[in-house]
């Protein structure tokens, strides 16, 4: 059906070219109504300090509850959301939710008291010039500390235009939240580049973690960023630890912390303060 849309298609909307334009344009006025209606849900994953296992933040992964389509995971509508620009109230809801949600855990629960929260930005929101006043306004009317809310970047995001990406980080970074570079290894991201960037966070790609406990290339690589983070004074982050021997040989590398199925797959909000609950350390007993 694509190919039938013309080349034409194929420049507007690469990001989904596997879809028909007719169905591009249906998907956005079921997002709008989404929306509108609030179908879109967010599920929280742990991300977890290597040493003591202690979930340090939670990731917000954004779901759309469609009506007909049921469950739809990001990848089945925000590369269209990124096309057809709905993508900046959907991420100004997943920012605001977000935010929200922490001052409800951090209300409610004591053990949630240093809880932090991750919100991933697309590249669109990311140059959208009103990121910088969203982002305030989220952690504003939540009344959370701004170094509780994380925002995840990717490399390849930054580097369609470096200096406005790194204004836009110093603004940001201003206000007081933390900057993470999202699958890191995956862009094209010089070492000159990653210097300047004015970011706390390199979160590993899964595709370096896959085979850490087998691959002794793949050992190498996530020592050499874990290396280069520790020499920029980067927090490290390893994403899609699966099984305890990539745990182990992370812990072993000096990696900081880690997200994956071995930790917890995401869960709904009311998943969150069970991951809190932990077994009381030697001193506490
Ligand atoms: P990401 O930010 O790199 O998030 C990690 C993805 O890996 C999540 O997929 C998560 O469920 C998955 N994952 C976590 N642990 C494991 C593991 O151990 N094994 C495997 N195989 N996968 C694991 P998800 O939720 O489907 O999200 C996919 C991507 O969609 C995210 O990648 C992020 O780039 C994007 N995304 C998700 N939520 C949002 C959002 O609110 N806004 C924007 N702009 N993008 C979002
Ligand atoms: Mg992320
Ligand atoms: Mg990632
Ligand atoms: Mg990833």
């Amino acid at each position: 059906a694509a190919k039938r849309a013309g080349r034409n298609a194929y420049a507007v909307f690469s990001p989904s070219m596997s879809r028909s334009v007719l169905e591009e344009a249906q998907q956005r006025v079921d997002m709008e109504l989404g929306l509108e209606q609030e179908q879109f849900v967010l599920l929280y994953q742990p991300v977890v300090d290597l040493a003591t296992q202690r979930t340090t933040a939670v990731e917000a992964l954004v779901r759309w509850q469609h009506p007909e389509d049921g469950l739809l995971s990001p990848y089945q509508f925000i590369a269209t959301a990124e096309a057809n620009g709905l993508i900046v109230p959907l991420g100004r809801w997943v920012l605001r939710e977000a935010c929200a949600q922490l001052a409800r855990w951090r209300r409610e629960t004591p053990a949630a008291a240093g809880l932090k929260v991750n919100v991933n930005l697309s590249a669109r929101q990311f140059q959208y010039a009103g990121l910088v006043a969203d982002v305030a306004a989220a952690i504003g009317d939540a009344g959370i500390p701004a170094g509780s809310l994380t925002l995840e970047i990717t490399e390849s995001m930054l580097m369609e235009d470096i200096t406005g990406a790194i204004e836009t980080l110093r603004a940001l970074r201003a206000l007081g939240v933390r900057l993470a570079i999202d699958d890191f290894g995956t862009g094209y991201s010089s070492l000159n580049y990653l210097k300047q960037l004015p970011v706390d966070i390199i979160k590993i790609d899964r595709t370096f973690v896959e085979q850490v406990d087998t691959d002794a290339d793949d050992v190498a690589l996530v020592d050499a960023v874990v290396a280069l983070g520790q020499a920029l004074r980067l927090q490290t982050v390893a994403e899609g630890i699966e099984t305890e021997g990539q745990w182990m040989m992370l812990r072993q590398i000096g990696c900081d912390q880690g997200q994956g199925y071995l930790f917890g797959r995401p869960g709904d909000a009311a998943s969150v303060p069970g991951l809190l609950i932990r077994e009381p350390a030697p001193a506490e007993l």
